[in-house]
């Protein structure tokens, strides 16, 4: 970091700085700049009390009695965060009413910051001759020689070139070999934006064109790049990846899931001759502090990552690119609560760089951002190559003879038989973990139920438990009631994807089912090489919840079946339609990859519910011109603003308490025209011991809600253990 210290500081030994800790304490703290000065961002350690904690200066001092002032103890050996990462994260506090320290906390997610540089030795030839040589000595030079000048680590040394330690040892006090202190973090390898990228279609190519112009221009933007799976969005961004490489800009590339960046990263290499960075929660501690500290150097060019890796500490950021950006997971909803793709625009907005949001089945918030102009669409309207879409229609399930504890149709079954009789691979896709959603007793008519939450538990046949999908907690499957004590008549009710392979070997003795399923995929790495075998064809029958949906290619299948289409429909959920539109489309997508063409078939009792007729005609912007009406006439987001208030706590009368103050101060909500709904009991009304009680305010567009809820919840007095948890734009409302 030498060049930083060359660099003028903003503040000089003894000048008061105020410095944002990530403790959670809700104010900047007054420090004295140290020796040698300081800047705005730097990363710093300070006394708090009798312990030293991390911390960023903000800004200048905010007047507290200089005489008073401790020094700030260490700056630390990194650079300073940028000024547009400063703004980001005060936005972000901003926007979702969250204590800024919180939002450092998610900026800072790396072990070590406060470290010396770590350093390790590296030996390498300096050309000089031993002064007697001997076989162990030739090897060693020899070795070095092959390797091409390349430096390596002593003990890595002797042991590559089959020499004991001293013989290096000797080497040096010889001067045959110089060691030298190098970075411990290795730097990552060059990307290289001109390596040759597969020949795009011309429809493709239009759309890379069009990406590499916007990252080009230097300022914000952001495109809605939609194509149904296996049109080639990928192949297209990642032309943008390579303009903002070329611009000298760095790029990010965000991914729903961990379990995908292993083939992803495949992926890139091929693309770019190595591999970037990557940050998700399964990086181990030291690839975390390699890729913090390289991002914010500005040496790592490209950045895979999970949600988190938003909050990194790009130096110059020239392109976001959101992969399946209407996902679900892409919203967090514990600590801060956030939305990455919103706020991936908005740090985009800052930092005059490009947003990619990438999907085939948009969230309505991006469809009617594009439809008013503030977002580009492009589409891509076809697959790459041969395959084509598959074939939609619906099971009408009232006509269907179904036997009791069957659920897959006969009319069902006769398509899954003529695949198997052709070789091809069938999908059955049911979002539901384990063996049965519910275990009844058919004499007092008991239903097992979690403890500690307000949930019925899942049994789980495979791992002969209940386990409870709130908080994990299990249960042996009982033989006798635990209410009644009447033995014989406990009865596991309804399908999960368990009980639906024990169905396909009755029907199907011969055939290989592979069950996908995220609880019983116990590694990515596992799961990857599962994945793998079925892409190789070593399954006839795949049965899998709505991990299926991401993007995995199975090139022999050509049969998908929806076994319960009418599930999401279900719940008062704002989002119900839009996330089965979605959901059952991509699943539906897996069919007919490849050169054979595919069917999906979905099990509906409802088969003329609108959504499902959507799903059908194939007509989506039907779909979101409807469904976006729905919206606008109930003033439901996008087109009105809604914020969650879920209060929880261990004592429900507590609980019950400050919502119901919430409920009668609310005089802040009312002046900006809001309107509150609750306090009512949440849909799961415990979890984890914990009593939920929900609120909802909605207001108008362009009303200063932030600011409303802030002055609304501040004066409330929270006993212990009491949480009031703000959730702007919320997705979920169980
Ligand atoms: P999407 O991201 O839309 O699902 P991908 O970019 O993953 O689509 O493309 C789907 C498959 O088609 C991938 O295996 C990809 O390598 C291949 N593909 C897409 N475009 C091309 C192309 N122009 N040339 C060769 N292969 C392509
Ligand atoms: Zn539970």
């Amino acid at each position: 970091m030498e060049a930083n210290m060359t660099q003028a500081m903003d503040f000089i030994e003894g000048d008061p700085v105020a410095v944002l800790t990530t403790e959670p304490v809700s104010r900047l703290f007054d420090y004295l700049a140290p020796a040698g000065g300081v800047s705005i961002g730097a990363l710093v350690k300070v006394p708090l009390g009798p312990r030293g904690v991390l911390g960023v200066v903000w800004s200048a001092g905010t007047g507290f009695d200089k005489s008073k002032l401790r020094p700030i103890s260490m700056v630390a050996d990194l650079p300073p965060l940028a000024p547009d990462m400063i703004e980001f994260l005060t936005r972000v506090a901003d926007y979702n009413v969250a204590p800024l320290s919180q939002v450092l906390r998610l900026a800072t997610r790396a072990p070590g910051l406060l470290d010396p540089p770590a350093k390790r030795k590296l030996i390498s030839l300096t050309g000089r001759q031993p002064n007697k040589s001997t076989a162990a000595r030739s090897r060693v030079i020899d070795f070095l020689k092959s390797e091409g000048g390349r430096p390596f680590a002593p003990v890595e040394l002797a042991q590559l070139a089959g020499v004991s330690p001293s013989v290096v040892n000797g080497l040096v006090q010889q001067g045959v070999l110089l060691v030298q202190d190098a970075p411990r973090d290795m730097p990552y390898p060059r990307l290289d934006p001109n390596h040759p990228g597969k020949a795009l279609s011309v429809i493709q190519a239009d759309a890379a064109e069009a990406l590499r112009g916007s990252v080009r221009s230097g300022s914000y933007n952001t495109t809605l790049l939609k194509g149904v799976t296996g049109s080639g969005k990928t192949e297209v961004y990642l032309e943008a990846v390579a303009e903002a490489m070329a611009q000298g800009r760095q790029g990010l590339v965000l991914l729903p899931e961990i379990a995908l960046t292993v083939d992803f990263l495949e992926r890139l290499q091929v693309r770019f001759g190595s591999r970037p960075a990557e940050w998700h929660s399964g990086a181990t501690m030291s690839e975390r502090r390699r890729c913090w500290r390289a991002v914010a150097s500005g040496e790592a060019q490209l950045v895979v990552g999970a949600r988190s890796a938003l909050f990194l500490p790009f130096q110059d950021l020239g392109l976001i690119v959101v992969d399946e950006e209407h996902d679900g997971s892409y919203k967090q909803e514990e600590g801060v609560f956030y939305h990455a793709r919103d706020m991936a625009v908005l740090r985009a907005s800052i930092t005059q760089a490009t947003v990619v949001l990438a999907t085939a089945t948009p969230s309505l918030e991006t469809w009617a951002n594009a439809e008013a102009g503030k977002y580009t669409r492009l589409d891509l309207p076809e697959r790459f190559g041969t395959a084509k879409l598959p074939e939609m229609a619906a099971i009408d399930m009232r006509d269907e003879a179904m036997q009791p504890n069957q659920w897959i149709s006969p009319n069902l079954r006769d398509e899954m038989r003529k695949a198997y009789a052709e070789g091809s691979q069938s999908l059955l896709f049911l979002n539901r973990r384990g063996y049965a959603p519910l275990t009844l007793c058919r004499a007092c008519g008991e239903q097992v139920g979690c403890d500690s939450c307000d949930s019925r538990m899942v049994e789980h046949k495979f791992q002969n438990r209940l386990i409870c999908h709130q908080c994990g907690a299990w249960k042996p499957i009982p033989t006798t009631c635990p209410s009644c004590d009447v033995a014989g008549k406990m009865t596991a009710l309804g399908p999960g994807v368990e009980r639906i392979a024990e169905e396909v070997a009755e029907v199907f003795p011969e055939a290989r089912v592979e069950i996908l399923s995220s609880d019983l995929s116990d590694s990515a790495r596992g799961l990857k090489a599962r994945i793998e075998a079925i892409a190789a064809g070593e399954a006839d029958i795949i049965i899998g919840t709505q991990m299926v949906a991401k993007g995995h290619n199975f090139p022999h299948l050509t049969l998908v079946g929806v076994v319960d289409a009418d599930l999401g429909l279900q719940g008062g959920d704002l989002r119900a339609a839009e996330k089965s539109f979605q959901l059952i489309r991509q699943v539906a997508g897996r069919a007919g990859r490849a050169e054979k063409p595919g069917r999906a078939l979905l099990q509906s009792f409802q088969p003329n519910h609108p959504v499902i007729e959507a799903i059908l005609s194939g007509d989506e912007e039907a779909f979101w011109r409807t469904e976006a009406e729905a919206r606008r006439s109930a003033n439901a987001p996008p087109f009105g603003r809604m914020a969650g208030v879920i209060v929880t706590g261990p004592k429900e009368a507590e609980v019950y308490e400050i919502a119901n103050q919430l409920a009668r101060n609310a005089q802040p909500l009312f002046t900006i025209g809001a309107q509150l709904f609750g306090p009512a009991a949440a849909p799961i009304a415990k979890i984890r011991d914990q009593y939920r009680v929900r609120l909802l305010v909605k207001t108008a567009k362009g009303a200063p809600l932030q600011k409303a809820l802030r002055q609304w919840v501040a004066p409330i007095k929270k006993p212990n253990g009491l949480r009031i948890k703000l959730d702007i734009d919320p997705q979920t409302f169980f």
